[in-house]
C-alpha cells in the first residue's frame, strides 16, 4: 500500500516527508490513458501533491497547478490531508524520446517556462494561493523553488517515476527535506550531503526502498523522529449529481440543444475518466433548474 511519513527533529529546525506512490502514479496512468513522459510527470506531480497535503494535517485540500510551456499542456493534482491524491494532465497522449536510455525527459514535456501555483483550502475562506516561475519542468526543482520563493523555506525534494517497458509504472516516490528558522549552516551541509549520494528515488524504491528506508537516508546524522504515517490512494469524488449540476451550468439554451441531439450527453471527469451519460430526456428535465446563458463554470466536472 501507498504511504507517507512525516517526521521532525527534536528542536523544530528539519522537517521531513517521504512516500511510496507506485499504485497511485500506476492507477492514474490506466486511468488516462498516458504515454511514459506523461506517467512520469503526473506521478511526480501526485508524489508532490501527496507531500503538500500531508501538510493539512486533516481537513481541507490543496490544489497543485504545473502549467508549463510544453507539449504536455499543464497537469492539475489535488490531495487531502486523508491521503486521497488525483490528478491529470491536459495531454496524455504526448510522447517524447527518450534523452538517454532510462530518463524521460519529463523537462521538456512540462516545458521549462511557466508557473507552478498551489492553492490550500481550509474550507474556511477563500483558498490562499501561492506560486513561482517553473525551473525546469522536471517538477522537483520548480517544487523545491516554489518552496523558497513562495514559503521562504529552502527545500530538498526529489521526486521519480520509474516506467516499465509495457508503460506500466514500477515504482514511484519522493523524499522532501525542508530548513526551518533556525537550522545552522552544518546542518544544511549534511542535509545536502545525504540528498547528494542518494541515487534516484525510483530505483531505490523499484529495488525496495520503503518511505522509512528514504527517511533513514535522507536525514542521516539528523536526529529526527516519524511524526505520523498515511496511507495514499487514488480517489475522485465526482458522482452523477455533481456531473448534471456542471450540465446545468451550461444555461438553459446549451441544455435546449443537446436535449434536441438523438445521442446521450456524455460528461467525462478529467481526473478518473469515468464517463456520465445523460438522455435527451434526462437533459431535459435539468433545463428547469438552469438559468438563461449558463453560470459560466464550464462543461468539465472536476470530481
Ligand atoms: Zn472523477
Amino acid at each position: 500500500m501507498d504511504h507517507l511519513l512525516r517526521a521532525a527533529d527534536e528542536a523544530g529546525t528539519v522537517r521531513a516527508f517521504a512516500a511510496v506512490t507506485t499504485d497511485l502514479a500506476g492507477e492514474a496512468a490506466r486511468r488516462q490513458h498516458t504515454f511514459p513522459v506523461g506517467t512520469a510527470a503526473l506521478g511526480r506531480a501526485l508524489t508532490a501533491a501527496a507531500f503538500l497535503g500531508a501538510n493539512l494535517k486533516g481537513e481541507g485540500s490543496v490544489t497543485l497547478r504545473i502549467m508549463g510551456d510544453g507539449p504536455l499542456g499543464g497537469l492539475l493534482v489535488i490531495a487531502n490531508g486523508r491521503g486521497e491524491v488525483r490528478g491529470y494532465v491536459k495531454n496524455p497522449g504526448v510522447n517524447l524520446p527518450s534523452v538517454r536510455p532510462g530518463k524521460l525527459d519529463v523537462g521538456r514535456a512540462v516545458g521549462p517556462h511557466g508557473s507552478i501555483s498551489v492553492a490550500t483550502d481550509l474550507g474556511l475562506k477563500e483558498p490562499y494561493t501561492g506560486g513561482a516561475p517553473l525551473i525546469s519542468g522536471e517538477i522537483a526543482e520548480d517544487l523545491a523553488n516554489y518552496f523558497r520563493v513562495s514559503e521562504q523555506t529552502p527545500s530538498a525534494v526529489a521526486l521519480g517515476v520509474l516506467v516499465g517497458t509495457d508503460g506500466g509504472v514500477l515504482a514511484s516516490g519522493g523524499l522532501l527535506v525542508q530548513l526551518l528558522p533556525g537550522t545552522d549552516e552544518e546542518m544544511a551541509a549534511r542535509l545536502e550531503g545525504n540528498l547528494g549520494k542518494l541515487g534516484q528515488v525510483s530505483r531505490l524504491i523499484n529495488a525496495g526502498s520503503s518511505a522509512e528506508d528514504l527517511l533513514r537516508a535522507g536525514l542521516e546524522g539528523v536526529d529526527c523522529r516519524v511524526l505520523d504515517r498515511m496511507e495514499l490512494r487514488f480517489r475522485c469524488h465526482c458522482d452523477r449529481d455533481r456531473a448534471a449540476d456542471l450540465l446545468v451550468s451550461l444555461g438553459r439554451e446549451e441544455l435546449a440543444e443537446l436535449a434536441e441531439s438523438a445521442e446521450p450527453t456524455e460528461m467525462r471527469c478529467h481526473f478518473c475518466n469515468e464517463v456520465y451519460r445523460f438522455t435527451p430526456e434526462e437533459v431535459r428535465s435539468l433545463m428547469d433548474k438552469a438559468v438563461p446563458g449558463g453560470d459560466g463554470r464550464g462543461p468539465a466536472p472536476e470530481g
